[in-house]
């Protein structure tokens, strides 16, 4: 990419109705332009940042049996009737609209009703199952509260899985798959390390559920937890009953806001009960279908991303989601040609700042849109045949042999 050719424009200051710091960053950097409250569109690099992260859960997904689909958004109000879910008293973040021919659909919140309904055409026999299904998709929810940037959309991006298994047993195993993979995918996206699987209340149906939750100052969530004994519950479940079970006393336990990156949940029969999912076994038999739904959010995460790595110069990504691997600036006349030349060979990883700007202000622009290394190329460097790079996390620069930089970008 060229600086010089995109249209995006970075800015010294944020609209002052962001107030969250990922919001504003990445207004300012050009990733996102926001067009109301909880409502944003992705440009370039927020969208290559994006299909970073999806490519990521893609690949893990995969790797455990997972067929990726897409759903419609458009929400038939009979089937979330079956479901007890569609009246606003039950649901309280549902945006319903009218269609022209009469009636009224809603913008799916999530998609365990239609996704339900919908692969009851494909199973029929213990030999259909088990069956493992993901989508990425956009989510509608009139949350009341959207004051914490991409973290927190009305409309956002999610991942959602859903699992169906002929047994307990299975849906159990498969549950451990996915607590598995998905740790995998936060550990390759760069939040391992503050990210924890979570105790949460799983409503009647199952005893607990678990959330994802990574620790930042600014998540919405609050969590309490034991390193030693490797115990992390919420606030929901922080309850005597709860502690005692876990080994684990109040007072040990420590608090910390978090933010929610994803959850997995053993729903077994809640929605193929009143939907009618069912399979037949060996002699003919009927039974309920066991499910799970498995959520990730893929636009949270840019913003909790943003949140967990940026400094007072801007946006720090890690290497495997970020838009670019390298920022080229190339300083003067002999320079800005090596630059051009670098460049030409190796364009998908790169941004070349070819504007018309003093080195300073490239500079900014390479801290503030957070690009892992910032490589320049100048008069003096040429002189040793090399390039300066400069690691955007640590702030250290050394000088690299243009043979050696030229290896790393294959
Ligand atoms: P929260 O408690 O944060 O509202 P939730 O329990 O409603 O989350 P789910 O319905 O299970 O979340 O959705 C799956 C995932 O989608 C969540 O773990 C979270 O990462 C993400 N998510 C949920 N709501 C939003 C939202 N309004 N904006 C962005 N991401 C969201
Ligand atoms: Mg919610």
């Amino acid at each position: 990419m060229r600086m010089s050719k995109t249209f995006i424009k970075t800015l010294r200051e944020a609209p002052k109705e962001e107030t969250a710091t990922n919001g504003a960053l990445l207004t300012r950097a050009g990733f996102i332009h926001k067009e109301m409250a909880g409502v944003y569109d992705y440009l370039p690099f927020g969208m290559r940042v994006i299909n970073n992260i999806e490519n990521i859960v893609r690949d893990e997904l995969n790797k455990i049996g997972c067929e990726e689909i897409l759903m419609s958004t458009l929400q038939n109000p009979e089937l979330w009737e079956k479901t007890n879910r569609w009246s606003d008293q039950e649901v309280d973040i549902w945006f319903k609209t009218e269609v022209s021919s009469g009636g009224i659909v809603g913008l799916a919140p999530t998609h365990e009703e239609p996704i339900t309904n919908m692969v009851k055409n494909y199973i029929s026999s213990y030999k259909d199952l088990p069956l493992y299904v993901y989508q990425f998709q956009t989510k509608f929810r009139n949350e009341k509260r959207a004051k914490s940037g991409i973290m927190r959309g009305r409309e956002f991006i999610m991942k959602d899985l859903y699992s169906f298994n002929t047994t307990e047993e299975g849906l159990n195993k498969f549950y451990d798959d996915v607590a598995e993979a998905y740790m995998k995918i936060y550990n390759r996206i760069g939040i391992g390390d503050i990210t924890f699987p979570c105790f949460a209340s799983g409503g009647i149906f199952a005893k607990f559920s678990h959330e994802f939750q990574t620790l930042i100052p600014v998540g919405e969530d609050t969590i309490y937890y034991n390193k030693d004994k490797s115990v992390v519950l919420n606030k929901e479940v922080l309850l005597p009953e709860v502690l005692e079970e876990l080994g684990v006393k109040r007072e040990e336990l420590e608090e910390s806001p978090a933010a929610e990156v994803g959850n997995i949940f053993k729903l077994k029969i809640k929605y193929s009960e009143p939907l009618d999912l069912k399979y037949s076994d060996e002699k003919n038999k009927q039974h309920v279908v066991y499910m799970g739904s498995y959520g990730i959010g893929i636009s949270r995460l840019v913003g909790v991303i943003a949140e967990a790595f940026a400094d007072n110069k801007g946006l720090v990504w890690p290497e495997s989601v970020a838009p670019y691997k390298y920022y080229l600036i190339g300083i003067d006349d002999k320079g800005a040609k090596a630059a051009e030349k670098l460049y030409k060979n190796h364009e998908e990883l790169m941004i070349l700042d070819d504007r018309d700007l003093r080195p300073g202000e490239k500079f900014a622009d390479a801290d503030l849109i957070g690009i892992p290394y910032r490589v320049v190329v100048s008069d003096k460097t040429l002189e040793k045949d090399s390039v300066e790079i400069t690691d955007r996390r640590t702030g250290k620069t050394k000088l690299v042999s243009l043979k050696d930089f030229k290896k790393s970008c294959k």
